[in-house]
Formats: structure tokens, sequence, C-alpha cells
């Protein structure tokens, strides 16, 4: 992927200054995104970085870069190239296929919110029973009820200790539901995908609204 800087309209990185040539300088991109070499292509005043006069060179983040006399925020190029790339990038296969652990961990934080709501309402049941059983305690023997007594405050404490925790968990799994619907989407377009599953998706093998791969053809 090329990247062309310069006065002329058909730049991807447009500048309007007069010291800039029309076709002054282009970023290749490596293959793998991580890499971007900047080239001046015979500009009238010349590319700088770091206020050397460079042909070709390696950018890094933190370049001071010049073309002609135009300063150019090295934050901003890099910003400009990432949403190049973004949109220039068709194969999202990699990045698609990291929404399939994305769907197990919400599912498995849901299931083990499903499993406290299950133990809440069997410690629930325990506690009508142990209520019951005091009412048929006023027919045990009285050192007996010692216990009993003593079983019903910690029950008690279990309870109130669960329904706290309850209500944070809910808005635990409100807040869960909310980050994976954002966060469950087309890579490149971010198109929601929660209404259905990661292996309807994966069927579709690209993206319906921007065309871009899933899944790659073997
Ligand atoms: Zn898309």
């Amino acid at each position: 992927m090329t990247f062309y800087i310069g006065r002329n309209n058909d730049n991807d990185l447009k500048l309007a200054s007069p010291s800039v040539s029309g076709e002054h300088a282009r970023i290749s991109i490596s293959d793998d995104y991580q890499s971007y070499v900047l080239e001046d292509l015979d500009s009238t005043n010349g590319t700088y970085i770091n206020g050397q006069p460079v042909a070709k060179k390696e950018l890094s983040k933190k370049d001071k870069i010049i073309l002609g006399k135009e300063e150019i925020q090295s934050e901003k190029l890099f910003k400009e190239l990432k949403s190049f790339i973004h949109n220039k990038r068709t194969d999202f296969s990699e990045e698609f296929s990291t929404l399939q652990m994305l769907e197990r961990s919400f599912q498995k934080d849901k299931d083990k919110a499903n499993k406290f709501f299950k133990i809440k309402s069997a410690a629930l049941r325990l506690a009508v029973t142990v209520g019951i059983m005091l009412i048929v305690g006023q027919f045990t023997p009285r050192e007996y009820r010692i216990y009993l007594m003593g079983g019903i405050g910690l029950i008690g404490t279990v309870i109130s200790t669960l329904s706290m925790s309850e209500g944070r968990l809910r808005n635990k799994i409100e807040d869960l539901t909310v980050e994976f619907m954002s966060s469950f989407s087309c890579p490149k377009c971010e198109m929601e995908l929660a209404g259905k599953s990661w292996k309807y998706w994966k069927s579709k093998k690209n993206c319906p609204k921007c065309k871009c791969t899933w899944v790659k053809e073997n």
C-alpha cells in the first residue's frame, strides 16, 4: 500500500502550502501494516526528518517531519495512515476470528451470573425451611433451640449478603451486555452483529454491509 502526500488534489494527504510540490512524497506501508517508509519524490524544496534532509527513511512516531516548509504533525500523520489502511484493507479475517472469543467469554460471564442466581434461590428455600423449623421448634426440646436460632442468624446474613451482590451483579451483567454489543461488530464498518451468533456470521464469509472479508476462501 502506498500513501501519497503533496499539493495536488489526488494525494491521500493534501497540503496547500506553495512550498510543497504537487507530488511531494510517498509512504510505503509494509504488508503487516507495521512499518512506514517515507520517500521524497524529487520534490523542489525537499523532505526533512528531525532537521535532516532525507531521500528515504522509515518513520517513527516521534519524528518531526517537514515537507518544503510545511511541518506535518507525526501524530496526525499516523492517524491519517491508520484510517487510510482501514479504508483500503479488505481482509479482516484475523479480527473477525477474535469475535468468537468475545462471544464465548460473554456467554461464560452470563452463565456464571445465572449460577449465582440459582445458589441464591436455593438459599432462600433453605431459609423458608428453617423458618418452618422455627415454628416447629416450639415443640423441639429446649436444649436444641439454641442451635436453631444460631442457624437462622447465619442464614439471614448469607441472604442479605447475596441480595447485595445480586444488585451489583445485575449492573455488571448490564455493563457486560452493553460492552459486548458494542464490540461484537464488523471489524471494518462496525455494523452490529449481536443479534446473531458468531457461527451464523461466519457462514456469511463477508460483511453484508461493507463487503470486507471475514472468512478467507481456501
Ligand atoms: Zn462491515
